[in-house]
């Protein structure tokens, strides 16, 4: 008889630890943690995989982009590996399908797509140009009607990993101190979630990327309106989380207060911490 090692245990992450800490905080919450450590996991084990990408702009294209607005990460530049992207993109619908999140109609339409290399690159390459804020981006088209309608957020887990390679790699660039826009200048996605530095300044974190940048402390990134008296921001009990409702265009965006805060942000924590917040924020009128 050999003496077969046992095999190690999956090593703990920081994330795992303290969305753990949420849920023994939250019961109620647990089962939007254990579908979060899952997504973690996945995203995690795919972008271990991706090499951190070399992305090289002739002179002056970079501050040239930033000026129109336009975001940096071009498709062709993403360091995508087709067969990891359907892994992913297979792994992150399944745990979404077990968490209840999908139905199973859109779960066999899905893992169809990723099964079928000459459909699915170029409705993923589409999908991209459409929403990368570049030169001809068009939000409308990113989807033909046939899709269901949860493939976006589907593709915006599977592209993650990919993506927050792109950001890691750019966005420390200097070029980019400039960028105050609405979306990521790295990938040209909407805003999910702030972060209030320890010196007062707003960051927002992209919903795609992960990437950050620097944003007006309380203008509305979804409609621009920066008339304070018409942003409605509250904190949580515990002081650790705030949120600005803006009264113009009802949408609202929760951030994560650094300011004598024990830890940094920890973006996939703190979204999932917070989802109390936006049963309070729905409750005065606003929407996601
Ligand atoms: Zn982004
Ligand atoms: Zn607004």
């Amino acid at each position: 008889m050999t003496d077969r090692p046992a095999r190690p245990a999956r090593a703990d992450t920081r994330d795992t630890i303290e969305l753990r800490q949420v849920k023994a905080d939250h019961p109620e919450l647990a089962s939007a943690v254990d579908m979060q450590i899952e997504l973690v996991d996945v995203q995690r084990r795919v972008q271990a995989r991706v090499p951190l990408p070399w992305i090289q702009y002739p002179d002056g294209w970079l501050e040239a982009q930033v000026l129109a607005g336009r975001a940096a990460v071009r498709f062709g530049d993403i360091p995508l590996e087709w067969s990891d992207f359907r892994l992913s993109l297979r792994q992150n619908a399944d745990i979404l399908y077990r968490f209840e999140a999908m139905d199973r109609a859109d779960h066999e339409q899905i893992l169809a797509l990723s099964r079928d290399g000459n459909a699915l690159e170029p409705l993923v390459t589409q999908w991209y140009r459409a929403t990368s804020h570049g030169e001809d981006s068009n939000p409308d088209a990113r989807l033909p009607d046939t899709a269901p309608a949860i493939l976006d957020q589907v593709f915006v887990l599977a592209l993650r990993p990919f993506l927050a390679r792109c950001a890691e790699a750019l966005l420390p660039r200097s070029e980019f101190n400039d960028w105050h826009r609405a979306y990521c200048p790295a990938c040209g996605w909407e805003p999910d979630f702030a972060v209030i530095t320890p010196g007062a300044d707003r960051r927002l974190i992209c919903g795609r990327c992960i990437g950050q940048w620097g944003f007006d402390p309380l203008a509305c990134p979804f409609c621009g309106n920066g008339e304070r008296s018409r942003i409605t921001s509250f904190a949580s009990r515990d002081g650790r989380y705030r949120v600005y409702g803006c009264d113009v265009c009802l949408k609202y965006l929760k951030a994560y207060d650094a300011r004598n805060a024990a830890r940094p942000l920890m973006v996939a924590v703190d979204t999932i911490a917070t989802l109390p917040l936006d049963a309070a924020a729905i409750q005065r009128g606003y929407s996601g």
